[in-house]
């Protein structure tokens, strides 16, 4: 085995920090042994502090309306051929009924931005689902708003909100998204976010066009100042709509690495093995949690709607129902000798 691997490994794991030049080592680092070193110790931290329970939200995706033009993203403004959708209220709710009865605590709501749904709509929509569903969380994730915006969202109840911040680093965010988009407002965002009491999640793409190791060292240390309580990170895959259509996908093995990496510098932040991570590779979500992560985000959307909600080529479960997608996961977590939690699944600080 590697000796600088592992002492990399060990003092990560001691310390809960790592330099610019041994994350670089980690990440690209050839050699079968030691990889499993590092995700062992991961599992064993994961193991420690969620005890081989998995979490899992149920993702309802109610709008691929989108006002922005990210260069990576199937359902951005200018892809003509995306076939638009908005679901109803109505429906929306009826998601989370399916969801609690098939064993759901969390449901995730999410869009593009889509100016349709005002404030208060999402306002109205949060109240009816806490009062149908006292005992479920609320993530939302739909995107950058004002601080007011986000105040009224939690008065009514969100419990928790993703936002990706994309990447740290300023000139690479301006690589992946217009001019009229800044790295600077979406990480103002999510102080703004955890200032007002949100579990609030950010996170990155693995392996999008230009990346490099030292944007995801920026990364970590924008992270390790935020602390966020969720960091949701997969693979970048390209959409044949997008301008990055040509672009290569981002590496499965990396991903896997930085998901160690990360369970090892915030033993407990919720890490999700993401949908992307199990469309790059069939069993990349079960290699996620074996890596270090602890929740999964199965679709609860209408089976209707899914095929039109495609941020990129090639997405799993489009095709099956709410109840299957459960049943299919829960299958997945146990062959690996883990289990589905039965709570909502809190930050550990938070309960
Ligand atoms: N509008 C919301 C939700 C965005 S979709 C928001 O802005 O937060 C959720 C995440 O999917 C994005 O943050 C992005 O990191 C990821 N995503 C988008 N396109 C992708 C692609 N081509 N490959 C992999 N992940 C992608």
């Amino acid at each position: 085995m590697d000796n600088r691997f592992k002492d990399i490994t060990d003092r990560l794991k001691d310390t809960q920090n790592i330099s610019r030049e041994d994350l670089a080592y980690v990440l690209e680092f050839e050699g079968e042994d030691n990889r499993e070193y590092l995700f062992e110790a991961a599992r064993t931290v994961s193991e420690k502090v969620f005890h081989k329970e998995v979490y899992l939200r149920g993702l309802i995706e109610f709008t691929n309306y989108c006002r922005n033009n990210c260069y990576y993203c199937g359902i951005r403004a200018g892809n003509k051929n995306a076939d638009r959708y908005r679901l109803t209220e109505e429906e929306i709710l009826s998601c989370c009924d399916i969801g609690e009865k098939i064993g759901f605590k969390t449901f995730v709501l999410q869009g593009g931005e889509d100016p349709h749904f005002t404030d208060d709509m999402i306002v109205d929509l949060v109240k009816k689902i806490k009062e149908k569903h006292p005992s479920c969380a609320v993530t939302l994730s739909i995107g950058e708003k004002p601080h007011e915006s986000y105040k009224k969202y939690f008065d009514a109840g969100a419990d928790r909100y993703l936002l990706r911040h994309e990447t740290a680093n300023e000139e690479h965010y301006s690589m992946l998204h217009p001019a009229s988009m800044s790295g600077a407002e979406r990480k103002k965002c999510l102080f703004d976010l955890k200032e007002i009491g949100f579990q609030v999640g950010c996170g990155i793409m693995v392996g999008t066009p230009h990346q490099t190791f030292d944007h995801i060292y920026e990364d970590i240390v924008f992270m390790q100042e935020l602390q966020p309580h969720m960091i949701g990170i997969g693979p970048f895959i390209p959409h044949k709509d997008t301008p990055f259509k040509d672009e290569p996908e981002g590496s499965v093995e990396v991903t896997l690495r930085l998901l160690s990496v990360l369970r090892l510098l915030f033993p407990k932040v919720l890490l999700p093995a993401t949908t992307a991570l199990g469309t790059a590779d069939s069993l990349g979500r079960e290699k996620g949690i074996l890596a270090g992560a602890n929740v999964m985000m199965p679709n609860l959307s209408p089976v209707n709607v899914r095929e039109k909600y495609l941020l990129y080529d090639g997405k799993i479960c489009t095709g099956e129902e709410a109840a299957e997608c459960s049943m299919c996961l829960k299958r997945r977590v146990e062959k690996i000798g883990f289990r589905i939690a039965e709570g909502r699944g809190d930050h550990p600080d938070f309960v």
